[in-house]
């Protein structure tokens, strides 16, 4: 018998209850973008981790508090979890099939806001500590739990937390919030996270709305809005900003030939998306590069004037943009602000107001570092081959993180869970076996 067969047999055996603390959590609406139910939430996840037998603390910063938890059992290594309770608002809820916040299960799927991102995750990591104490086997390494409220709007107030807890970060593995199966259902580890610098760009012209005749005479706010966004990037999507790609940092050989091994099933997502080439006609080994490293410039939301039903001849006084740039290692957020007021300064667009509203940048761990090996390990024991992703396109504060702790992402989801749309979901089964995984997790770690 394996050491850590009790610890599976809880697992299975209790799996319903996990199932019913996830939905308990889930209940909660914790939007950090309305700053709904957070302290609420924090106290759960707390009373959640001391059940499993970790001594807790919630710190409070100017903005959420930050819920650590610590098993020091003297081990030689230490395993961190990186989580957040907070969670994406639900609109559109016309969209849903059932309640965001009341969890349902449908086809071996359990919905409801936050279940995969990453309520999931973060209950399925308590529930694993919880089977070891609960059959009192012994833990091979040290446990510590991170789980802050803001992830979802940028983790503002995280800085504050990492600042006054250095020494709390430190660990020699840790695993990151999200992660899953891929399209394909191979499951697949995140090694990295692209940095992020969000901005609202503002320009009014006129200090009311006016009849749209006197548009021969008076200034449009809607145009002079969109011709500052025709100066930023050109149709074969490059950023015009003066400078913009001078810090961006080329993937690396050993990250070359990791993304080399990578199908990135195109005919697929292609199909899926009902799209019939990539931007640029980008494919193969380019899509990846691409997809991988370069950063962005994208319009989220473009706002001006009547946008009801019908037609109303009206001239705006004030249009706006939601713009987010993704940023590749060594860009730096507060130099692409600066670089982007000159820019718009140097065209003319003085009138144009950037409010600066989130931004960190990006961070990696190392292919080639012995944790993710550990991590593939693990995985091998439970699903098989695990697909390791340099970087995700996507981004989340990791670099508060990268100089006290090797992250690798895996989590519960799937590709189709659905994270910050209607209907997001998880596949149970997938729950169930990403808790042994992290049983396995432990053991590699603990022979390290
Ligand atoms: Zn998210």
């Amino acid at each position: 018998m394996h050491v850590y067969d009790a610890v599976i047999e809880f697992i299975d055996d209790t799996i319903e209850r996990s199932i019913d603390s996830l939905k308990e959590l889930c209940r909660i609406p914790t939007v950090a973008a309305k700053g709904q139910g957070l302290e609420e939430t924090a106290e759960l996840v707390s009373k959640m981790l001391q059940e499993a037998g970790l001594k807790t603390q919630i710190h409070e910063t100017s903005g959420a508090p930050v819920v650590t938890a610590i098993l020091d059992v003297g081990a030689k290594r230490t395993l961190m979890f990186y989580d957040h309770y907070d969670v994406q608002p639900a609109e559109p809820l016309d969209l849903w099939d059932s309640e965001p916040f009341e969890p349902e299960i449908r086809d071996g799927r359990l919905y409801g806001r936050g279940v995969a991102d990453n309520k999931g995750d973060t209950v399925s990591r308590i529930w694993l500590i919880k089977a070891f104490t609960e059959t009192k086997t012994d833990l091979l390494v040290n446990i510590k739990f991170v789980v802050e409220g803001e992830e979802e709007i940028g983790s503002p107030h995280l800085p504050e937390f990492t600042k006054k807890n250095a020494e709390f970060l430190k660990a020699d593995g840790g695993i990151w919030e999200f992660g899953g199966a891929g399209i394909d259902g191979v499951q697949e580890a995140w090694l990295g996270l692209k940095g992020v610098f969000f901005v609202e760009l503002e320009v009014e012209r006129l200090n009311k709305d006016v009849h749209s005749s006197t548009a021969c005479i008076l200034p449009s706010a809607a145009y002079r809005l969109v011709w500052a966004l025709a100066s930023l990037k050109d149709e074969n999507n490059k950023i015009l900003i003066d400078g913009f790609y001078d810090d961006a940092k080329t993937l690396s050989v050993v990250e070359l030939e990791a993304i080399e091994k990578i199908d990135m099933h195109e005919t697929m997502w292609r199909t899926e998306l009902g799209i019939d080439e990539y931007l640029m006609g980008l494919s193969g080994d380019a899509l990846k590069e691409a997809y991988y490293n370069a950063p962005t410039c994208n319009i989220c939301g473009l706002t001006s004037g009547y946008q009801g039903k019908g037609s109303m001849t009206v001239l705006p006084a004030k249009a706006s943009v939601k713009i987010d740039f993704r940023l590749v290692e060594d860009m730096n957020p507060n130099d692409i602000h600066r670089k982007l007021r000159l820019h718009l300064d140097r065209h003319g667009f003085t009138d144009v107001k950037i409010t600066y509203s989130e931004g960190y940048p990006a961070a990696k761990t190392p292919v080639d570092h012995p944790f993710v090996k550990i991590v593939a390990k693990a995985n091998q024991r439970v699903f098989g081959n695990l697909r390791i992703q340099v970087t995700s396109p996507g981004s989340g504060p990791l670099y508060l993180f990268k100089e006290h702790v090797p992250m690798v992402s895996i989590g519960c989801g799937d590709s189709k869970s659905s994270v910050h749309s209607p209907n997001e979901s998880i596949i149970l089964e997938n729950y169930r076996k990403s808790i042994h995984r992290l049983v396995y997790v432990i053991d590699e770690m603990g022979h390290w």
